[in-house]
């Protein structure tokens, strides 16, 4: 019985009759599989809960199949198979991949202080909100006023938000920028918004500050740097070297 249960361990590969093949999954790739279908997304294009509601189906065993389907199954109704064709492999693997990743994401917005500030469970001192995006006060701020414009999807950085989120959170600045001239009067406002630990992010959660400026207010390295000439043919070869990325 043991061993029957042990040819089903997550990771393992397995056949459905007549001869789909699949992959079962361990219960975070599970959960991810569910959540993904209730978005509308692959995979699976089907899904039947009655399978594991059935007082019958005394093991059950999620499996996603090569056709990014996924399903619950009868350990009956399935055959362990050691090794399926190269590219079906690959293809089990690419969407486990996919499933991994989702599910890793979700721990992290679980995790994340600004997802908990969207959903209402950390408060906030908000200034300004749409269907996409959030604004509220820094509440460490450089100077009075300083704001910061968060997706209200999360997304870590410059790299992973998606470009309607990111052209909302431009717009949104644009306004919140009006809003903070006429109540604060600055002399001018810097837009800041950092990527990665080595620039200092701290919240893991895209967003983007602005920061009114006035006079006799401490400088910001930021914007304040010294003009001095940088060596030009380093300059020349670093921007072929992103514009050759940046088409390739
Ligand atoms: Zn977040």
């Amino acid at each position: 019985m043991n061993q029957r249960k042990m040819a089903f361990d997550p990771g393992q590969y397995v056949k459905l009759l007549p001869g789909l093949v699949g992959i079962v999954l361990n219960k975070a790739q599970y959960l991810a599989a569910t959540k993904l279908l209730k978005q509308g997304q692959k995979p699976g294009r089907y899904f039947a809960p009655g399978c594991c509601q059935h007082p019958d189906y005394v093991i059950q065993i999620p499996v996603l199949f090569e056709d990014e389907t996924f399903d619950v199954m009868r350990a009956m109704n399935i055959k362990h198979i050691d090794s399926p064709p190269p590219k079906k492999r690959q293809k089990l693997r690419t969407i486990i991949e996919k499933l991994d990743q989702y599910s890793r994401r979700e721990q992290t917005m679980e995790d994340c202080i600004f997802c908990k500030i969207v959903k209402g469970e950390i408060p906030c001192f908000k200034v300004y909100e749409d269907d996409k995006v959030l604004a509220f006060e820094d509440i460490n701020p450089i100077d009075l006023g300083h704001t910061l414009i968060i997706p209200k999807n999360h997304a870590e950085n410059l790299f992973e938000i998606p470009d309607e989120d990111l052209a909302a959170i431009h717009l949104a600045a644009k306004k919140i920028a009006r809003g903070i001239r006429e109540a604060l009067n600055p002399t001018g406002i810097a837009c800041l918004q950092l990527n990665g630990k080595g620039a200092n992010q701290v919240v893991m959660h895209y967003h983007f500050h602005l920061v009114p400026r006035h006079e006799g207010a401490p400088e910001l390295p930021i914007t304040s740097w010294e003009l001095k000439p940088g060596d030009m043919g380093a300059i020349e070869e670093t921007a072929k070297k992103i514009a050759a990325a940046i088409e390739g």
